[in-house]
């Protein structure tokens, strides 16, 4: 790892270690949070329109901050993309992750459908040791590789085409199933659905905001559960916040749907019993 003790090793050994003055040092901050397991997981259910029930969850990263509470991801992910530590957070989640789906399965009386999605960021997608992580995250778990959805956005997938491809096809080999994050928000091209090996298209809540008030949302909305049937991939609706939306998708055919209509993301105990309390219906 690149934020190994060296650096800080030779610092201290300095002796400037508690002399040294307090700069801020948002990488070395973000490195320790990590270390003192400030860093958590929250779930944010994703529900089956059809069934009515939640079938799994998004693992999203949570920093909890002792004297700033709650720090939202969008403002540290960058950074931690900036610096590779994405690849130790990214692991951390993908580990979380699994291990959480994992036991929704054991618990669970229908586990046909469970599911759970991360997020992977551009390094990460990149990277040819996030191959080995998911390959050693479903083997230390028990999770079956088609449970493990891997959000990508489409940005991320245009800005190196031939190390994504190449990385997403040998994850692809492993059995888990890939999903464009956002879609329709990015620089794209739809050229990537024909290239890459994709499982679910997550419709970006912009498109979904714009459902029965905007006309060209309601279009666009259809066009791309339209396109997805037509590829063979699965649709996801993100941000849905009323039931009129719920609703305007269900009857679209969309097939999946998370949102504060829902549930906000939660901690692992609440998707826990939110998953099992969704089976025992
Ligand atoms: P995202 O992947 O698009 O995640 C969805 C975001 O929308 C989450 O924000 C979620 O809390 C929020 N959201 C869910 N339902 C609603 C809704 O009904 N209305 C509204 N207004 N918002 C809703 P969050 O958790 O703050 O995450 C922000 C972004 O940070 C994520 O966007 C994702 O790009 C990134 N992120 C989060 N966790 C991870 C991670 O583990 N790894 C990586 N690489 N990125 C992550
Ligand atoms: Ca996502
Ligand atoms: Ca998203």
């Amino acid at each position: 790892a690149k934020r190994n003790g060296r650096q800080r090793s030779v610092f201290y050994e300095a002796g400037l270690g508690d002399a040294a003055p307090e700069r801020p040092d948002p990488a070395a901050d973000l490195a320790a949070a990590l270390d003192r397991g400030e860093l958590t997981v929250a779930y944010q259910p994703l529900v089956d329109l059809r069934a009515g029930r939640a079938i799994g969850a998004e693992a999203l990263v949570r920093w909890q901050h002792p004297v700033d509470g709650n720090r939202p991801p969008d403002t540290f992910i960058p950074l931690a993309e900036e610096t590779g530590l994405i690849m130790e957070i990214g692991e951390f989640v993908l580990r979380d992750a699994c291990w959480q789906a994992a036991r929704w399965v054991q618990s669970s009386s229908d586990p046909t459908d469970l599911l759970v999605t991360v997020n992977l960021s551009a390094r990460q997608v990149t990277d040819a040791r996030t191959v080995e992580a998911v390959r050693a995250a479903l083997a230390d778990t028990g999770l079956e590789p088609h449970r493990l959805v891997l959000e990508i956005t489409e940005t991320v997938l245009m800005q190196d085409r031939d190390a994504a491809a190449a990385n997403l096809n040998r994850l692809k080999a492993l059995g888990v199933r890939i999903a464009i994050d956002d879609f329709g928000t990015g620089y794209s091209s739809l050229a990537y659905l024909c290239r890459f090996p994709l499982d679910m298209l997550k419709i970006a809540r912009e498109f979904v905001d714009g459902l029965g008030r905007d006309a060209n949302a309601d279009v666009v909305t259809r066009a791309i559960v339209d396109l997805a049937g037509a590829l063979g991939l699965r649709t996801v609706a993100e941000g849905v916040e009323t039931g009129e939306q719920q609703q305007q998708l269900a009857e679209l055919g969309c097939d999946l749907a998370q949102g504060y209509l829902f549930s906000r993301p939660v901690d692992a105990e609440k998707i826990m019993a939110l998953i099992a309390g969704s089976d025992a219906e």
